[in-house]
């Protein structure tokens, strides 16, 4: 393995203590498969040692370790780890109707809290802090956006009013080898910003892509980060800290928003094996690929629904260490997007900081507003998360465990009702 043989390489010189190298990250967390692909680590590296392995998607040594530790005190499945702080109340209450959020579930909010630090927010209720909620739609919706288009016609309003350079989005590779996989990459123009609507059910080490360096950006450029919650926790967890950074711009990003997320996959496991050589999908005439309502739903673009299927049969594709993963709201962001809580067609968003709330005014003119249409169903699924990782969590220390969720049950739930399980037994 690379990083142990250039370990060796270094081998002469006497480690001092105290230190935490990038092969701790390597075992505890990469080699372990508990890797979600945020590129936390390669944006935290002081000395930009770390860089992707081209074949697995994962970081890798390219440099000398100095064992700062960094890459693991970022890491949101190492050192990171914010949620294991948020009081248990705020995991919801079972009652006849589901998992409801926590009556009087307060978040501490003094500055010494690590959950304030991060996600710098006021108190919340069991959704994190939460300033405004809507259902919103774009008024002219992208070609390609996922649900309302709201992401793509909040950045496009950025940009325009020059609140922001650029922004850090996901948008199809070029390369005819990898069809329909998302590769993060900034967007300078609005075009740019629209080609990348639509979501990318992969990790892109999102955050490797903050060294800023092949742009032409002014010297103290703003950028907006879209991402997975777990990429918006690295950025916010790193925004809360001094330390002597690399090539990496953290500093740059003053808008972040978070995309709702349950899980991802792995590219080439769901794309490549699951969807093209299991199931014949002809991966080239894909226009949308959606999880949603515990379905994997794939379009065609001449309307064709390829698959309808229940999420559950792609779980062999999904990431490991998602589920691990109490963050399904993304709460250390500015604004939180997402399909659940809106009818099809809208987004929900959560307004999480006086910075979310100005970029949504700012787009007023370009979006529709309405209230949530089931905001219990955000309340639901993100219990229903947090149970997830608390069994798992539980589970890492005793396999044999038993579980919190009854799944079963929570299948169960919904039969004969005109619901569907927000997830399916996974
Ligand atoms: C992996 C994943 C899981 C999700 N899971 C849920 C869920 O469980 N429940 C839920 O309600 N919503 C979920 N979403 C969010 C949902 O799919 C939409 O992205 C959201 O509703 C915004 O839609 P929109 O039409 O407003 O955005 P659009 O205008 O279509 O813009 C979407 C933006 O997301 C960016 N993007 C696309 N893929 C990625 C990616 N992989 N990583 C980072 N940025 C990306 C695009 O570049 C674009 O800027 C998930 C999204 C992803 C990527
Ligand atoms: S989870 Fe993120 S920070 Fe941790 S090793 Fe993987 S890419 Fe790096
Ligand atoms: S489920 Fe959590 S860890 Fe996995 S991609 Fe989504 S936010 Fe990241």
């Amino acid at each position: 393995m690379k990083a142990f043989r250039l370990r060796q390489e270094m081998n002469g010189i006497e480690e001092p203590p105290g230190k935490t190298w990038f092969w701790e990250l390597q075992a505890g967390v990469i080699d372990a498969g508990r890797c979600i692909q945020c590129g936390t680590c390669i944006a935290a590296c002081p000395s930009n040692s770390i860089g992707i392995d081209e074949d697995t998607n994962l970081p890798e040594l390219v440099k000398m370790c100095t064992g700062c530790s960094l890459c693991w005190d970022f890491c949101p499945r190492g050192g990171l780890r914010y949620e294991a702080l948020w009081p248990p109340s705020t995991i919801g209450a079972e009652t006849a109707d589901g998992p409801v959020a926590a009556e009087g579930a307060v978040v501490r909010a003094d500055a010494a809290d690590t959950y304030w630090k991060i996600t710098g927010g006021p108190p919340g209720d069991g959704l994190g802090a939460v300033i405004d909620s809507y259902a919103v739609r774009a008024g002219n919706r992208p070609d390609g956006a996922q649900d309302g288009g709201v992401v793509t016609a909040l950045l496009i309003a950025a940009l325009a009013g020059g609140e922001i350079d650029g922004a850090l989005v996901t948008g199809p590779s070029d390369d005819p080898d990898e069809p329909w996989k998302g590769v993060a990459h900034l967007a300078t123009t609005a075009k740019e910003i629209t080609d990348a609507a639509g979501s990318y059910y992969n990790q892109t080490m999102a955050l490797a892509e903050l060294d800023l360096s092949r742009y032409d950006l002014p010297p103290k450029p703003r950028i907006a980060v879209v991402g997975t919650p777990c990429e918006i926790q690295g950025i916010r967890a790193m925004q809360s800290r001094r330390w002597p950074t690399g090539a990496h711009r953290i500093d740059a990003v003053v808008l972040t928003i978070a995309l709702l997320c349950t899980k991802s996959f792995d590219y080439r496991g769901l794309m490549l094996q699951l969807l093209a050589e299991d199931r014949s999908i002809d991966i080239d005439r894909v226009s949308k690929v959606d999880v949603i309502r515990g379905r994997m739903i794939v379009e065609y673009r001449d309307g064709e629904v390829a698959v309808d299927e229940p999420v559950k049969n792609f779980h062999g594709a999904a990431l490991k260490g998602c589920d691990e993963c109490a963050d399904f709201l993304g709460r250390s962001a500015d604004l939180s997007v997402g399909s659940v809580g809106s009818m099809d067609g809208w987004s929900s968003v959560l307004v999480r900081s006086e910075r979310g709330r100005r970029a949504l005014d700012n787009a007023r003119g370009r979006l529709d507003f309405r209230e949530l249409d089931t905001p219990e169903a955000l309340f639901r699924l993100d219990a229903f998360d947090k149970r997830i990782a608390f069994d798992s969590l539980r589970r890492s220390f005793d396999p044999d465990a038993p579980l919190f969720i009854d799944y079963a049950q929570h299948v169960a739930d919904y039969e004969g009702t005109d619901r569907a399980p927000v997830v399916l037994d996974r």
